[in-house]
């Protein structure tokens, strides 16, 4: 058996409410509760968006985001893009995977932002504690004695997450699908405190 990731007990999310009523798919009891109560997961999100569409008025906006910006981030589960970067629905392009990582498909969406959808900025954000710091390429090799097959990509495991973001920065600036590659910025964000701190890119 290959990697388990160790999880410090998560802290308990206070619902989001909208007037009065909450829309939050969360249970007030922790993730093991979570899972062996009725119904699925997924029920509970379908349901919680009963009561998000019930609150929603169409904002009548286009595609486009609105401060034309995208913003590249780990998919980390304590990383709330929207409040911890003061967005508002409408405001960005939010492209997410394990470890904010710039693959070959991070730089396909960052192309379809700038060229379809009229983005200019990019934000880059890892975050302490991740999960990729933890892990190496032999992930793959043991997924392979798992499975039989090796798969095609590449874990992007890190050690230093400051030079991992250079490098993500890099990967950006030097992409030549992208229209506008000189205001790139890359951050790490600390899970504890809730704040983001800039990477120097050199
Ligand atoms: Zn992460």
């Amino acid at each position: 058996m290959f990697f388990v990731p160790s999880h410090s007990e998560p802290e308990r999310r206070p619902a989001f409410t909208v007037m009065g009523m909450t829309t939050s798919a969360s249970l007030p009891t922790g993730p093991e509760d979570a899972i062996a109560a009725p119904g699925s997961v997924t029920d509970r999100l379908v349901e919680a968006n009963e009561r998000y569409a019930a609150a929603f008025t169409d904002p009548g906006m286009d595609a486009r985001p609105v401060l034309r910006v995208a913003v590249v981030a780990c998919m980390d589960a304590r990383l709330d893009l929207h409040d911890a970067l003061g967005l508002e629905l409408g405001d960005c392009h939010t492209i997410r995977n394990a470890g904010g990582v710039v693959t070959d498909d991070v730089i396909r969406s960052l192309t379809i932002s700038q060229r379809a959808l009229g983005t200019r900025s990019v934000v880059l954000i890892h975050h302490t504690g991740c999960g990729l710091e933890s892990l190496t390429e032999e992930f793959r090799h043991d997924l392979e004695m798992e499975v039989g097959q090796r798969p095609a990509w590449a874990v992007e495991a890190f050690r230093d997450v400051d030079q991992d973001v250079r490098q993500s920065m890099q990967r950006v600036r030097t992409s030549p699908f992208l229209l506008h590659s000189d205001d790139v910025r890359g951050f790490v964000f600390d899970v504890k405190t809730g704040l983001l701190r800039e990477i120097d890119p050199t």
